[in-house]
């Protein structure tokens, strides 16, 4: 970054600061990942200059003899790596993704349905503070209290009863493989568009480590920069039934111009998520999981739904004498960088609850495997008996920094 440094040394510090910080932590927030250089290089790229209003071939500026390329490759390598019929890559990210779907299917005050947050579900499943929430009349599903699993009766009654407009299926702290064929079900009873938001799991879909939404879903939204590594965007696959309502609701309906870079390093992350190498990736976050899942529990970790089908661990920490808050941020003392979250049925209040949620895909795309995982669990047992302990942390912060040096990250130079 030669030139910034000349330009804004300000700005070239602390970016390079934030690059040791990823290459020097374990990072286990589960909607983050290393993308690759190719990703990073073309999101850089003049791209950023090029206003392009509309769709491939129906735009409203000139000059886009090369852009419409990339779009329609973009969108070529979308239906092709997902088996689905239409896609639109032009969403700014996850959230406007959604607002898009609510749009071209209905009006201001309609039902809308989805997860509720303390549950797992995301902000733009109908919370409150959410123009989802606040401009939709949301109806919200939750978590069996036993299993901890969606409560697939609960969805079924609540369908017939508000009959909303779309079912969102979907979570952002969901530990366990989501049942699309039931959903599918409902929504078609209740004649309600069913949207699967695969944004955390996307990855996994592509790398067949998870069932695919595509085939049950009306519609499939999701970002493009979780488990799927590539660029900070949104994208939505649709059935062709949909794509005229979809396309109108993200252009015009909410946005301008899309993000030219973005759609090309969304188009070169689809490229890589083809690949053997990725697969092996995707099943390799899943075991690490699992790995990790199954470590943690030995040392009395609690964990909500008792493991994990997917890429994230949710974990009730009360029980090891700490609650979320504090021990998250002993963690990150300790160099393991995770977020503090609800558990559900959670006494706690949502500013320190009872758990932490940890994901796997980013250690994964470091190359780390279950050795690594058991020396976290390690790590994080000590770190539970030590949380007010900086001597401790920083000694573990050490030991994780050595670990990180054996394993390169992404798109970051040693
Ligand atoms: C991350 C996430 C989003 C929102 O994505 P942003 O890009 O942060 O707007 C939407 N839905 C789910 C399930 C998510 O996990």
């Amino acid at each position: 970054m030669e030139n910034l440094k000349k330009t804004d040394p300000e700005i070239a510090e602390l970016v390079g600061a934030e690059a040791s910080r990823q290459r020097s932590k374990l990072r286990l927030i589960p909607s983050e990942n290393y993308v690759s250089s190719a990703v990073l290089e073309v999101s850089g790229s003049v791209l950023t200059n090029k206003y392009s209003e509309g769709y491939a071939k129906k735009r409203y500026y000139e000059g886009q003899q090369y852009i419409d390329q990339i779009e329609l490759l973009a969108i070529r390598r979308a239906k092709a790596l997902f088996g689905s019929e239409s896609a639109n890559v032009q969403p700014y990210s996850g959230s406007p993704a959604n607002l898009a779907v609510y749009y071209a299917f209905a009006r201001p005050g309609d039902p809308i349905m989805g997860l509720a947050l303390d549950h797992g579900g995301h902000l733009t499943h109908g919370w409150g503070v959410s123009i989802t929430g606040d401009f939709f009349t949301p109806i919200r599903y939750e978590l069996h209290p036993e299993t901890h699993l969606i409560d697939y009766d609960m969805v079924r009654d609540l369908a017939r009863k508000h009959r909303p407009k779309v079912i969102m299926a979907g979570a952002t702290a969901y530990p366990r493989i989501i049942d699309f064929e039931i959903f599918a079900s409902i929504a078609k009873e209740v004649e309600a568009i069913l949207c699967v938001d695969m944004a955390h799991i996307a990855g996994l879909v592509a790398g067949g480590a998870h069932p695919s939404p595509v085939p049950h879903a009306d519609v499939v939204t999701t970002t493009t920069h979780k488990s799927l590594r590539g660029p900070r965007g949104g994208m939505i696959l649709m059935k062709k039934a949909h794509r005229k309502a979809i396309n109108k609701a993200v252009f015009p309906g909410l946005q301008g111009g899309p993000h030219n870079h973005t759609t090309a390093g969304i188009a070169v992350a689809l490229k890589e998520a083809a690949t053997d190498e990725f697969k092996t990736y995707a099943h390799k976050i899943v075991e690490n999981a699992k790995h990790l899942a199954g470590a943690l529990k030995d040392k009395g970790f609690d964990l909500v739904s008792g493991g994990t089908d997917n890429h994230l661990v949710l974990v009730d920490v009360t029980k090891r004498g700490t609650t979320g808050k504090p021990f998250a941020k002993a963690l990150d003392l300790a160099g393991i960088v995770c977020n503090y979250n609800t558990v559900p049925f959670d006494p706690r209040p949502p500013m320190d609850p009872s758990g932490v949620r940890l994901g796997t895909p980013a250690l994964t795309s470091r190359g780390m495997g279950t050795a690594e995982m058991d020396k976290l669990a390690d790590w994080m047992n000590r770190v539970a008996d030590n949380v007010e302990n900086e001597t401790a942390l920083s000694q573990i912060a050490k030991e994780v920094e050595e670990l990180c040096d054996g394993f390169p990250a992404p798109g970051i130079p040693a």
